[in-house]
């Protein structure tokens, strides 16, 4: 797995200390425990604080818990990584941290482009679902009120802020305009963190955004 995006320092340490929103840290945990860089960063942080994975969360990351869910392979220095995302978010297998909740019905937004809630036991800020799009779907060109946290569990996606792959994390605000592009190949399987709305902009957008409200 080679990961290129992740989170900023500041989204880091707002997890490390465990004052990160649940459904955006449960977006953060996944990618964490994908990528080395920011389990090492994370890890350096709660050196520094005196604080622990197990305590800023019910959503704490054992080491390689995502890629525990996988097959497992190597790469050329022999370490083990996943190779087998999940081929479907119903019955493929997910990274045991969001196994871990309840997921709920799947209700299509949009052609190609569905969605599932995970029910976390307790108060959120943000909504946390998984997005599932069809290859070569083109999302419609939105902002947001609030923040969007992405994290690619299978296929790719890109928009102006680059290509994103399996593991791969992306924020998008009310400052950031997309229009993502899902890669072709595999379906593309999301974990997304949202708070506030979506904001399709254009006419068409506008027209159709209270059919694609999540
Ligand atoms: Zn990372």
């Amino acid at each position: 797995m080679s990961i290129t995006h992740h989170p900023n320092d500041e989204l880091l340490a707002e997890f490390s200390s465990g004052r990160l929103d649940g459904g955006k840290r449960l977006v953060l945990a996944v990618h964490i425990s994908a990528c080395r860089r920011c389990g090492r960063f994370v890890s350096a942080m709660e050196a520094i604080g005196g604080q622990t994975l197990e305590a800023s969360v019910d959503v704490s990351v054992a080491p390689g818990a995502f890629e525990r869910t996988f097959e497992a392979a190597s790469d050329e220095r022999g370490r083990q990584y996943a190779i087998r995302p999940p081929e479907d978010v119903e019955d493929g297998p997910l990274p045991v941290l969001i196994r871990r909740h309840r997921i709920g019905k799947r209700r299509r937004i949009a052609p190609g482009v569905s969605v599932r809630p995970i029910l976390l036991p307790y108060e959120t800020e943000s909504r946390v679902f998984l997005l599932r799009s069809a290859p070569g779907t083109r999302m419609l060109e939105h902002t947001h009120s609030g923040s969007e946290l992405t994290c690619v569990l299978q296929g790719s996606f890109a928009h102006a802020g680059g290509h994103f792959l399996s593991g791969d994390f992306d924020y998008g605000d009310g400052g950031v305009d997309h229009a993502p592009v899902v890669g072709d190949g595999d379906i593309c399987i999301c974990l997304v963190a949202m708070s506030g709305d979506l904001r399709p902009n254009g006419w068409l957008g506008k027209l159709i955004a209270p059919f694609v409200r999540i």
